[in-house]
């Protein structure tokens, strides 16, 4: 048999590394993508562990997103021994920066998440903090109250002061960099792997079965069994194919994170704010860079807005606002920081804004996309499961929630909707600096969102299911239906 694995970000190569373990001597591989690695998300990505910290005020309101968030949890509970897979099988071409690697104790991963919750922005962080703290009660998750002059190196302006926050013990973060050049190392090395710097520009279908694919370089490559994971393009190129399937859109969640070379105020753990309007809200994340090197890259994260196109630079309002936070909200000290590198990253976000992953009315195509902005921590989850689908395994049979042709999942109500919709709008304002003159004017302004909300949902037919918020924009320029 001949697997065919597009793309190569984590969510394709995690997948090819998991097929390693399920295939048979004479099997082979081929996993292609380009090196340069254009708008991948993955090289963008913190890359936070977390699944409580995204919790917010709407979680858990319906059988997708407790799915989801179960599939997240797994994750952060799976990530410390995925990581000794990766190490173990990396062997003498381990990079580098894995030297001494100590897994649970330092190196490239750690554990803990300092959620702040602070009134930079507006209630909507109040409700989101304490719906994160709950569900930490409600599934016994370890976590503590600190006293926010505690956390170290968190030093804010005094007028953007926590004076509530977090530590979630469990949810670590990892150099996504780091975890790219293993992977790259083990499959590039790998006797029963090939990999092609190349991108795929068509599927090719005869008799009902995947049976090739064409490349840029004009090169065709014939398999048995095909898996398109090349993140946000991934719709595009399957329409592209014309095979027949329906597939939601996906847009490009284009993505900053900066990273920052900041002497004496390196992290061990995350600090971020709660999930705000419109993105993940502020965070800092430890960014390390090897065993014999100084603890003094942070990456900060991030922001977020939908196109149906790709963009290949980052806004310079997204960086200015970026910096603008983590140093008001975050560490004061970052003012005299060195910017090391500003990535774009483009998030696989759905329409329905719920991951697709499996298998597809062609027998021999699996796609695993719209991970948005939780990609790189489902990685082991996702991996285990979609290897498995391609080997004719069995899995939890919930994964067909997120059959890849479904019709979008429409889990909100349309009242619900709107009234999250003007809480995000208004959130996102207020990180960007709006102060309405006084009550009066506040009303007036939720008011006038909220009509026209009522209107855009009216004008798209969304009677009994509601428009997420971070889809407003693609409704109302006629992307999203
Ligand atoms: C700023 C930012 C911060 C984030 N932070 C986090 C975080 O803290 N934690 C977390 O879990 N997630 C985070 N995410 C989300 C996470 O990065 C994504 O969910 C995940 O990386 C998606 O992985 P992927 O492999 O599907 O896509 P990508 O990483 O985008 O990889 C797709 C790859 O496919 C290649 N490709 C494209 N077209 C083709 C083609 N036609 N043929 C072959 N190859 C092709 C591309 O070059 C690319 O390398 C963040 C994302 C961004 C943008």
């Amino acid at each position: 048999m001949q697997y065919v694995v597009i793309g190569n970000g984590i969510i394709a190569m995690s997948s090819a590394f998991r097929l390693l373990s399920k295939i048979s001597a004479n099997d082979t591989i081929i996993l292609i993508g380009p090196n340069e690695r254009v708008g991948s998300a993955t090289l963008a990505a913190a890359a936070m562990l977390n699944s409580f910290a995204e919790i917010h005020s709407n979680s858990f309101k319906s059988d997708a997103d407790i799915f989801h968030f179960e599939l997240s949890h797994l994750a952060t509970r799976l990530w410390p021994e995925f990581e000794k897979e990766l190490i173990d099988a990396a062997g003498e071409n381990l990079p580098g920066a894995c030297a001494k690697c100590q897994i649970h104790s330092g190196g490239c991963f750690e554990k803990g998440t300092y959620i702040l919750n602070n009134t930079v922005a507006d209630e909507l962080d109040d409700r989101n903090f304490a719906a994160i703290v709950q569900a930490c009660e409600d599934f016994n998750e370890q976590y503590e109250f600190v006293e926010p002059q505690s956390i170290p190196n968190y030093a804010p302006s005094t007028d953007s002061r926590a004076n509530k926050a977090i530590l979630i013990h469990n949810e670590g973060w990892l150099n996504p960099r780091i975890v790219l050049e293993k992977l790259d190392a083990i499959l590039s090395n790998h006797a029963q792997i090939t990999v092609k710097d190349a991108k795929v520009t068509k599927l090719e279908q005869t008799d009902g079965k995947i049976s090739s694919v064409l490349l840029d370089t004009n090169e065709r490559i014939e398999g048995d069994v095909f898996l398109v994971a090349n993140g946000a393009p991934s719709e595009e190129l399957l329409s592209d194919s014309d095979l027949g399937l329906q597939i939601q859109p996906i847009f490009y969640g284009v993505g900053v994170s900066l990273e920052i070379k900041s002497p004496g105020f390196g992290l061990t753990k995350c600090i971020r704010t709660p999930n705000r309007g419109g993105a993940c809200g502020v965070y800092t994340a430890p960014y390390f860079q090897g065993p014999q090197l100084a603890n003094d890259h942070v990456l900060i994260g991030a922001s977020n807005f939908l196109s149906p196109k790709p963009f290949y630079h980052g806004r310079v309002i997204s960086i200015a606002h970026l910096l603008e936070s983590a140093t008001k909200e975050i560490n004061a000290n970052f003012a005299d920081a060195q910017l090391v590198r500003v990535n774009v990253g483009w998030r696989p976000t759905s329409q329905d804004v719920y991951p697709l992953l499996g298998g597809t009315s062609i027998a021999n195509l699996f796609v695993t996309t719209g991970t948005k902005r939780d990609g790189f921590h489902l990685a082991p989850v996702i991996s285990q499961n979609i290897a498995a689908l391609m080997c004719g395994e069995d899995v939890d049979p919930r994964l067909s929630i997120f059959n890849p042709e479904r019709e979008p999942i429409r889990d909100i109500a349309r009242e619900d909707a709107i009234e999250m919709g003007v809480e995000s709008l208004i959130s996102q304002h207020y990180q960007h600096g709006y102060r309405p003159s006084g009550i009066r004017m506040d009303r007036q302004y939720r008011e006038y969102i909220r009509r026209d909300l009522e209107e855009l949902h009216d004008s798209v037919g969304a009677v009994d299911w509601g428009i997420h918020p971070e889809l407003i924009n693609m409704y109302r320029r006629g992307f999203a239906k």
